[in-house]
């Protein structure tokens, strides 16, 4: 017997977050017990009505991540569980990813590396990264984040989101075609889910046009894959640099190949301080929701 509450545990995390949840509960990392009252999940995870009528004594979901378009958050509010995230802990070091990617792309960072690597030394021109119309879909936590890391690199910055920030000195633009066309980068920083799917599509591909970088931070779901490799391969856009994918870890062979991509394994939020304020703000949510506290950053 333990006097340690269940808790399944749905997502990877680092050892030292492991090691404070097994202090605290009864860890299951396998599929969750129908005893479950607590659940470590990641950004990503898919947890829907079904999964939740098999757990009736749940009563937290603790996200390890500021993403939940794979949580039925409608269901879990009508059985009374909680959800929490880590929001503004991890907002810098994602916007730090974005920068490096958008910088990347155009100076030929990665392929370049790869070539001296290998012994090369050559220098092909890359693209002038100062100066470029940059776009940014979703303003939120992270995209103003992005936002101001890019001013200095921006010659024109606007962004698109569900609504325009009249006390934010960026250009509103409501459509994100119209964005694209207006951008030499596309920075992608809303959430995933039914709003946003394929919300990148041939379209705004075109829109974007043979001088155009895309920049995913967000979610692989907001891109229509398929037709971004043939972007790529066609010279639609001039690259891309995606930290996120539509089915991880599987990243697409087509994309493996292309010098024009840098690739990155949802890497946003993985820095030593990021992933230790994270983890911290997870206990906090689970130890304030057992000890009858408000939580700190609830969602639901
Ligand atoms: P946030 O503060 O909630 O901001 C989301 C922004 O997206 C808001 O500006 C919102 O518009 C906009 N938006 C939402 N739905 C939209 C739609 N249908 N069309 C246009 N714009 C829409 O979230 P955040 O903290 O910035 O995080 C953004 C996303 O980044 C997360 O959801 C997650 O998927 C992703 N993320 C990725 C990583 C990584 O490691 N790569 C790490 C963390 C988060 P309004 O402001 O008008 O409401």
């Amino acid at each position: 017997m333990t006097d340690r509450p269940p808790l399944s545990l749905v997502t990877a995390v680092a050892p030292p977050l492991l090691a404070e949840l097994e202090r605290r509960f009864t860890v299951h990392r396998a599929s969750p017990p129908a005893d479950t009252r607590a659940m470590v999940a990641g950004g990503a995870s898919l947890i829907d009505a079904e999964m939740l009528d098999a757990l009736p004594r749940l009563e937290i979901i603790a996200v390890h991540g500021v993403g939940h378009d794979g949580i039925d958050l409608d269901a879990a509010r009508a059985r009374g569980i909680r959800v929490t995230t880590t929001p503004d802990v991890l907002t810098d070091d994602v916007a730090d990813q974005a920068i490096a990617l958008m910088l990347a792309v155009q100076r030929r960072i990665a392929v370049n590396d790869r070539m001296v690597r290998d012994g090369g030394w050559r220098v092909p021109l890359g693209r002038r990264a100062s100066g470029r119309r940059i776009g940014i879909f979703g303003l939120g936590r992270i995209g103003q984040a992005i936002a101001r890391r890019a001013e200095p690199f921006a010659a024109e910055l606007r962004y698109t989101a569900r609504s325009a920030k009249p006390d934010l000195p960026w250009q509103f633009v409501p459509d994100i075609a119209a964005l694209a066309a207006a951008s030499d980068v596309l920075i992608l920083a809303a959430p995933g889910g039914a709003a946003t799917h394929h919300i990148v599509d041939a379209d705004v591909l075109a829109a974007l046009g043979a001088d155009g970088v895309l920049v995913n931070i967000a979610r692989g779901s907001l891109v229509d894959e398929a037709t971004l490799i043939a972007a790529l391969a066609g010279g639609t856009i001039a690259g891309a640099g995606l930290d996120v994918f539509a089915a991880e870890p599987d990243v697409p062979r087509a994309l493996r190949h292309m010098d024009h991509v840098v690739l990155a394994p949802h890497q946003g939020s993985a820095t030593e301080s990021g992933r230790a304020a994270m983890a911290a703000l997870v206990l906090a949510n689970l130890d304030a929701h057992f000890a009858g506290q408000p939580l700190p950053t609830p969602l639901v």
